[in-house]
């Protein structure tokens, strides 16, 4: 026994000697550089950068070692099943090469390569096993990348990037990984889990008796989209502007929100509806007080109420004070008027006296028919939301009356990253960075990279 331990301490001493070895050579290398690129008048900030810069040949040699030994099993292996007719398959006689990019610069990896001439199928079990990109930039770089064009437009991205890490990845490049990303994201995916929202809860509630709101907020968020050109010749189609629809379900705590999740997607109300129903499963009913928070579209309150029935209907404040402002311009001229009007109006709402401001409304002679198209219309959206405009009940159950100063989250996830100038999304790459944005926002980024790397091929 002693001597079967001895002998792999021995075999691991080997292979640290020789991974030294190939350190010290590298920065005996580094060390003859830095004293050519250093000059005399160098400040703090080059002296670092050029560090830097000759470190990383360093870690790139170390790592060519480390690769080496990790895959030594698999590049050893002279024999594979085939996987389509089961035949045995014996390596062919030269080892295939390949330049693959990491984060610690361009790596080499040698691996055998099998053939089953029946099937005509290669196989090369060494990429299966280390799990190798497809693509010359390795899942380190893309895992990084993704942080960054979630984010920031590509080609900004790819600046940064290559700013950061001295690695370019060109913004064409970035683009076709958060294609292929995009393809492991799904309208359920990018939820969080069950389990995840209960613990949420679990530490907002702290072991109180009380029960937190939970706000279930439905927006839609209008994002310019262009049609797919049928082919490259073909002019680009003319930009249109599509509405994302999107939901966020946050917990209300004394001082602070807390996010539990955002789903956001240029989609019909049918999709919609479905991934909502979805997120209301992952919800434990029974240790939350429901509020369900939109504007006035009629499309949002059938599928919040399909979703959550037992939900508390609550009209956002400042979507119905903002119509009420629209008003208030349309009636006076006067400033005064103006505020007199948007104060006593708001007022009766916040106690829920809809049909006392219907009235007055209607009490109204409007001086030209706009107006009273407007006035109408007033009435018509108070009339069907009156039941979720009694702002002073819902305090004192504690429910919000609004998104609050905080800005809607649909606006967050869709127009910080989708609405640049001369951004036009074609719906399908759109839809692939709203969830791709999603994910990042509910924490679900790393299973949906560990699905990608399952099924890019
Ligand atoms: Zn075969």
């Amino acid at each position: 026994m002693v001597a079967v331990i001895n002998l792999r301490e021995i075999q691991q001493a080997k292979i640290e000697e020789k991974w030294k070895q190939v350190g010290y050579k590298a920065v005996d290398e580094m060390v003859k550089n830095l004293k050519e690129k250093i000059g005399e008048k160098e400040d703090f900030q080059a002296i670092s950068e050029i560090v830097k810069k000759e470190g990383q040949k360093v870690s790139k040699a170390i790592m060519q070692e480390v690769i080496n030994e990790q895959g030594a099993k698999e590049r050893a292996r002279e024999k594979y099943v085939c996987q389509e007719c089961g035949k045995m398959l014996t390596k062919q006689p030269q080892m295939r090469s390949r330049i693959v990019e990491s984060l610690n610069g361009e790596i080499e990896i040698e691996r055998p390569y099998f053939y089953c001439k029946s099937c005509q199928k290669g196989y090369q079990p060494y990429d299966e096993e280390m799990k190798i990109a497809p693509q010359k930039k390795q899942y380190d770089l893309q895992r990084a990348a993704a942080e960054l064009f979630s984010e920031v437009p590509y080609k900004r991205a790819s600046q940064i990037f290559e700013r950061l890490t001295g690695i370019k990845i060109t913004d064409h490049c970035m683009q076709e990984i958060a294609s292929e990303m995009g393809q492991a994201a799904d309208n359920i995916r990018v939820l969080p889990s069950q389990t995840k929202v209960e613990e949420i809860i679990e530490q907002a509630t702290n072991g109180r008796v009380w029960k937190p709101v939970l706000v279930v907020a439905a927006d839609g968020a209008h994002l310019p989209t262009r049609p797919q050109a049928s082919s490259r010749s073909e002019k680009r189609g003319k930009g249109e502007w599509k509405e994302a629809k999107g939901f966020r379900i946050y917990l209300v705590c004394q001082d602070r929100i807390e996010q539990i999740m955002s789903w956001h997607k240029i989609a019909n109300e049918e999709e919609f509806g479905q991934a909502l129903s979805f997120a209301s499963t992952l919800i434990p009913m029974e240790k939350v007080r429901i509020a369900l928070l939109g504007d006035g579209a009629k499309w949002l309150w059938t599928h919040l109420k399909r979703a959550f029935p037992t939900g508390t209907e609550i009209l956002d404040y400042y979507h119905c004070s903002e119509h009420i402002h629209k008003m208030a311009k349309l009636l006076f001229t006067e400033q005064n008027e103006q505020a007199f009007f948007i104060e006593s109006t708001m007022a009766k709402l916040n106690f829920g006296e809809v049909e006392s401001v219907v009235a007055s409304l209607q009490r109204i002679k409007a001086s030209t028919l706009e107006i009273e198209d407007e006035i109408r219309k007033l009435i018509s959206y108070l009339k069907s939301n009156s039941h979720r405009i009694d702002y002073q009940s819902f305090k004192h159950s504690q429910f919000p009356r609004g998104s609050g100063a905080i800005e809607s989250a649909n606006k967050f996830i869709c127009h910080v990253r989708m609405k640049r100038s001369g951004a036009w999304w074609y719906q399908i790459n759109g839809n692939k960075m709203l969830l791709l944005r999603c994910a990042f926002s509910n924490d679900t980024f790393d299973q949906l990279f560990t699905r990608y790397k399952l099924i890019n091929k």
